[in-house]
């Protein structure tokens, strides 16, 4: 029987960070003298706390660095912690760009004095300004100024938009986030009312991950310093190829080139995945972002889809709890029947996912089965989901891959939630774990040449990281 670790130890991870202060410079050339002063400040700021071993607080559950951590199989390994970049403070550097020279509002606008306000349930402009003893008409006029300044009607509860006063208490500025990538910012000027939108200053930084697993991908993934919507998102361009509830193996191990996107000098969230490698029991996979003209997707070096016609798992692998073993006895009859299928132990509840575009053939209940679907795909291939606690798709219904079709349960003859996939080809029952699945179409020649050119680089950067825990991931699986 298999060994499982809940808790992953961290056995290698290294981040890097491209000189990304220099790129910021060359982005915005127009900086005023204030923001280069600040600037510099900042820099040396961020020198000083780079060249410290400064743990963030998302990596706080990251072993120290240099501490030993003793392997089952007794082996005592060096822990490296991800080099994390400590925030620096850059100043807000966007302008409005018919203004080359520093204004006096500008250097106003750089000293504001922005007072937070989170917007409640039931708030509104009016009722926010109201509390501060600003005036209803000055509402009104901020929203009918333009188009920009309606959206002020639609204010998100929990949002945080900012005012400034002048030196007697009254309104000056206002300031909300418009998009992502832009401020929205109304002024008063004496009698008047202005608006207008600031481009924030967005910028991409591309990172390394690479990491051993020892117990679940997730455990090992936040090991390697990775947050959990980028774990998902290597689970998901490995998950056709790999089933991460159930074939990942203690030794398996990864790299991961990833992007950032900072904003105004500031961690904002995780950008695409721009290539991987996932070795899952010996096997390569290996993953490159490319743009063939509809989106960006991922291809293998060869230029074949990553994506296939089926999803290798109907649900979620990090809902699932536990391998399943389904026993030769049947647990409920007490008696040897064959086991056509795969069973994922997960709660009661859990979403369970078409695997493939399909149009279902049975959505019923029965004595054996519980609730259960079928559905019918090309290539004479039927996807079997057996125990839900709830069908959410009807008989002669068209589904799409990824589509919920129901909800786990314990439906049928079973002692224990869980979900019974089954996958059947031509009418005979085939392991939906190992069978080969039908692929998608790939690059040609001319897209591959392309896609092998843009990753280079980064090819290089994988084959390099991964040589280095090689024998770390050799000796984990060893020790299991
Ligand atoms: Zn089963």
């Amino acid at each position: 029987m298999r060994r499982r670790s809940h808790k992953g130890l961290l056995v290698s991870a290294t981040r890097r960070t491209l000189p990304e202060h220099l790129r910021l410079l060359r982005a915005y050339p127009r900086l005023s003298l204030l923001g280069i002063g600040m600037l510099i400040i900042g820099l040396t700021l961020g020198i000083f706390l780079d060249s410290d071993d400064t743990v963030n607080d998302r990596s706080a559950s990251i072993l120290q660095h240099g501490q030993q951590v003793a392997l089952p199989g007794g082996t005592i390994t060096q822990v490296e912690p991800p080099q994390t970049e400590q925030a620096v403070a850059v100043p807000a550097v966007a302008r409005q760009t018919n203004t080359p020279a520093l204004q006096p509002e500008e250097a106003v606008h750089g000293l504001r004095d922005w007072q937070p306000v989170t917007v409640n349930s039931g708030d509104n402009l009016g009722a926010i300004f109201k509390q501060r003893a600003l005036s209803a008409s000055l509402v009104h006029n901020i929203i009918n100024l333009n188009e920009d300044t309606q959206r002020l009607t639609r204010l998100k509860v929990g949002e945080i938009i900012e005012i400034d006063y002048d030196d007697d208490g009254q309104f000056s500025a206002l300031r909300r986030s418009n998009t992502e990538q832009d401020w929205l910012i109304i002024e008063q000027t004496g009698e008047q009312l202005s608006s207008r939108l600031v481009p924030r200053e967005i910028t991409t930084k591309q990172r390394e991950a690479n990491g051993v697993i020892t117990g679940n991908l997730f455990a090992s993934g936040k090991q390697a310093g990775l947050r959990d919507a980028l774990i998902m998102q290597l689970a998901r361009i490995f998950g056709w190829d790999i089933d991460f509830a159930l074939d990942i193996r203690r030794g398996d191990r990864f790299v991961v080139i990833y992007e950032e996107i900072w904003r105004d000098g500031e961690y904002l969230r995780d950008g695409e995945i721009v290539a991987a490698n996932f070795v899952n029991r010996g096997e390569t996979f290996q993953a490159l972002r490319y743009d063939a003209g509809n989106g960006t997707d991922y291809f293998a070096p060869d230029g074949s889809p990553m994506r296939k016609a089926f999803l290798r798992t109907p649900l979620d692998f990090a809902q699932v709890t536990s391998n399943f073993n389904p026993r030769r006895m049947h647990p409920v009859l007490r008696q040897v029947r064959p086991h056509n299928g795969v069973d994922y132990r997960a709660p009661t509840g859990t979403p369970v996912y078409a695997t493939g575009d399909g149009t279902v053939i049975e959505s019923a209940r029965n004595r054996p089965n519980g609730n259960y679907v079928f559905i019918r795909h090309t290539n004479d291939i039927v996807t079997k989901y057996l125990h839900f606690s709830r069908r959410t798709v009807n008989k002669g219904q068209r589904v799409k891959q990824g589509q919920i079709i129901g909800y786990s349960g314990a439906t049928g003859l079973v002692t224990a939630p869980h979900l019974h996939y089954e996958f059947v080809v031509g009418g005979v029952h085939r392991n939906p774990r190992t069978v080969d699945l039908p692929e998608a179409n790939p690059l040609s020649t001319e897209q591959t040449d392309k896609l092998l050119a843009q990753h280079q680089n980064t090819l290089a950067v994988l084959a390099e990281l991964d040589a280095g825990q090689q024998a770390i991931a050799s000796s984990i699986a060893a020790g299991q």
